[in-house]
């Protein structure tokens, strides 16, 4: 059972307005106290990170598009909320904290426009990529991937999605289509609305109605994966494997509530955004949940610290 603690509807979405880029002015940059971000936070929430910051070893995880970063049209320059990526780097410096970045992007790119730290882990393409940041001696920051494995026949599969979905998107100007190592991905938003809607109807009935093909569709984005895993498969993958006492999850799309699905009592499951939600806590956009993180590594300090 879940409670929805859903803050009233706001107004202006970034994600109901067609897709105009929606950078918040008023996004709080460096420096920013965290008490004006903490008097946000609803109190059943503050209890729930106040438990979860008391466990041992906790894994905090992380959808990007639309929770750590707002959408914008042009999703190669999408950036953390500078108060999200301060308090996600500082979370991954304490002691029994793992933090995974959890997308439906491809993991390389995630990795190239997130910014992370070394050790963060990343999960891209809904859980078919795995993979950890590592500080090169040369500097900068590189993805050490674990290749995804495909069979002679999803390897096909894959082809034959990528050779239909671009002679459809052909007819369409600003479609694209994108190449994960295990999917295929058509692009609408920078298409004209109404012939993108129709490419996207096509393309269900076309390529991503074929057998095998696992179909999400996002905000203007279909995408057709050859592997059966979902964010929730991960999650739970992730959890086992690192043998954490607690999750916390923050999400904001439907691939999201594979995720929420999978946790349980102890657990902080967060929906960033309106919509239908198997999550126990919600805020209202990614500034919101720029305060959760703060608010999270704040309690974290004091409670493991010796020197608080
Ligand atoms: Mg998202």
């Amino acid at each position: 059972m879940t409670a929805d603690h859903s803050r009233a509807p706001r107004a202006g979405s970034p994600e109901d307005d067609g897709g105009a880029a929606t950078f918040d002015a008023g996004v709080p940059g460096p420096g920013v106290e965290a008490p004006l971000f903490t008097a946000h936070l609803e109190e059943s929430l503050d209890l729930a990170l106040r438990e979860f910051a008391e466990r041992e070893r906790v894994l905090v995880a992380l959808d990007f598009d639309g929770v750590l970063a707002p959408i914008v049209l042009d999703p190669t320059t999408s950036r953390m909320l500078p108060a999200s990526a301060q308090a996600v780097a500082g979370l991954t410096q304490q002691p029994g904290v793992e933090v995974v970045l959890v997308s439906g992007r491809e993991a390389g790119d995630l990795v190239a426009l997130a910014g992370l730290p070394g050790g963060t882990r990343v999960i891209g393409s809904h859980g078919a990529q795995w993979g950890r940041v590592v500080d090169p001696p040369g500097g900068g920051t590189a993805l050490e991937a674990e290749p995804v494995d495909l069979t002679a026949e999803q390897t096909a599969l894959k082809a034959e999605l990528l050779r239909e979905t671009e002679a459809l998107a052909a007819d369409v100007e600003g479609a694209w289509v994108q190449v994960k190592p295990a999917a295929v991905v058509l692009h609408t938003r920078p298409a004209e609305r109404a012939a993108g809607e129709r490419l996207t109807e096509r393309t269900l009935a076309g390529p991503a109605a074929r057998d095998g093909v696992r179909v999400v569709v996002g905000k203007e984005v279909v995408e057709m994966a050859v592997l059966e895993v979902t964010k929730g498969d991960a999650l739970v993958q992730l959890r086992s494997a690192l043998g954490v006492d607690a999750v916390l999850y923050a999400g904001d799309d439907t691939t999201d509530e594979d995720a929420f699905t999978v946790l349980g009592e102890g657990d902080v499951s967060i929906k960033v955004g309106d919509g239908d939600t198997a999550a126990a806590y919600r805020v209202a956009d990614p500034d919101e949940l720029s305060a959760v993180l703060v608010r999270l590594l704040e309690l974290r300090q004091g409670t493991h610290d010796s020197h608080p």
